[in-house]
């Protein structure tokens, strides 16, 4: 097989990059770097039939991956997690076509593991050996765990609060772990000084190009459990907001593969009351979000006051006639329990944030009955048993 990842372009000035260096962010404005495929081959030789038979994870779309080399690949299995029709909710909450794409079935726990596994392949296959992030929780511990699988070495940053499983994940994996008496910007920033100050490569949400590779493949499998259809609605849990960019890149690039139809889906965030600048963005008709001060929700993962592709998810969400709102902590937890005892899903807080979402969406008519709906369970609550009661 062949990767047809041909080279990076800035999503902002739209600057162009080689396909053998290090980058991470544009050289020339800062912002986030996209990898692009040669869409003209790609369309003639990956036919979507092609998948039959394959690997059943991430990496069975490995012609619009990343990685050019597949003995790079370092894989725990990760992706092609089940879209399980939620028939249980569906009768209390009157609706007829409701799905969760449970993403906690991933190794680690979480979806983190798509990005992680894709961003430290090609770190591998680029030569770099050290890696370094500041993570709520969930990141830290897949970059960690993938790490060790890779033999690259993992230097985490992480806020002293986050769920014991993430401390625990990262440290007996082998990775450096130090824990800061502060929050996940001020972990920011003494991950970023040790990373100029060891030459350690920076592998922060959207700061290189390869995390938001391994997230879109929740697109593609979406719409390849669907038979090849796209939901009216999918429901996301938005941090830094990569996998809402990643499936809505996903539904471009399958689109311009004739893989699916122009997407019907209306992409939706949620995020929580006491941290959600980019609903506050969308309601206001920013372009940009705003830093939120003061964030604050027991959800780590979204717990995100500002985010580099904050200008993408907003341009996903109007340019798919979407909409971005807000639930509270109390909700979560309700819908947390609501998830497991209907449906026998156990969800991270951030997933059953998508639970919440969508009911407040159907009682203001913002979602219909009948329409086909994708919730975003990000996570397993194992992850998180310290962090409620
Ligand atoms: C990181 C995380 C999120 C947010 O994901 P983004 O792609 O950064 O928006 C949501 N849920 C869980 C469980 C997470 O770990
Ligand atoms: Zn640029």
């Amino acid at each position: 097989m062949r990767s047809y990842a041909e080279y990076l372009q800035c999503t902002n000035c739209h600057k162009e990059y080689d396909y053998i260096n290090p980058y991470r962010t544009c050289q020339e404005c800062g912002k986030v770097l996209y990898v692009k495929y040669d869409m003209e081959k790609a369309k003639k030789n990956f036919d979507r039939n092609s998948l039959i038979g394959r690997v059943s994870s991430m990496w069975r779309y490995y012609e619009m991956m990343p990685i050019k080399d597949e003995s790079n690949i370092v894989s725990l299995g990760e992706g092609m997690t089940p879209l399980l029709k939620a028939n249980n909710l569906g009768k209390v909450l009157n609706c007829s076509d409701i799905y969760i794409k449970d993403e906690g079935c991933n190794p680690t726990g979480s979806f983190k593991a798509r990005g992680l596994s894709a961003a430290v392949s090609r770190a591998k296959e680029l030569g770099v050996k050290k890696l370094t992030m500041p993570s709520a929780g969930n990141a830290g511990g897949a970059l960690s765990l993938y790490c060790a699988r890779g033999n690259l070495e993992a230097n985490v940053f992480m806020p002293k609060d986050a769920p014991i499983a993430n401390k625990r994940e990262s440290s007996d994996a082998g990775a450096k772990l130090t824990l800061i008496n502060g929050l996940i910007s001020d972990a920011g920033k003494i991950s970023r000084e040790q990373a100029l100050e060891k030459g350690l490569f920076d592998v922060s949400t959207l700061q290189e190009p390869y995390r938001a590779e391994g997230k879109k493949t929740m697109g593609y499998e979406i719409a390849e459990q669907l038979h090849w259809d796209t939901p009216d609605v999918i429901i996301y849990p938005t941090g830094g907001g990569t996998g809402l960019i990643g499936i809505w890149k996903a539904f471009q690039e399958m689109q311009e593969l004739g893989w699916i139809d122009k997407p019907k889906t209306r992409m939706i965030a949620v995020q929580s009351e006491g941290c959600a600048p980019i609903v506050k963005a969308y309601q206001s008709g920013a372009l940009n979000a705003e830093m939120w001060s003061d964030a604050k929700t027991f959800a780590a993962g979204i717990r995100v006051p500002s985010a580099i592709g904050d200008y993408l998810i907003l341009e996903a969400i109007r340019e798919s006639s979407g909409t971005a709102l807000t639930v509270t902590d109390v909700e979560m937890v309700e819908c947390i329990s609501m998830m497991a005892s209907h449906e026998g899903i156990y969800p991270a807080p951030e997933g059953a944030a998508t639970l919440a979402a969508l009911k407040s969406l159907l009682a203001a008519n913002k979602v219909y009955p009948e329409e086909k709906i994708v919730l975003m369970n990000t996570g397993n609550a194992y992850k998180y048993l310290d962090m409620w009661d």
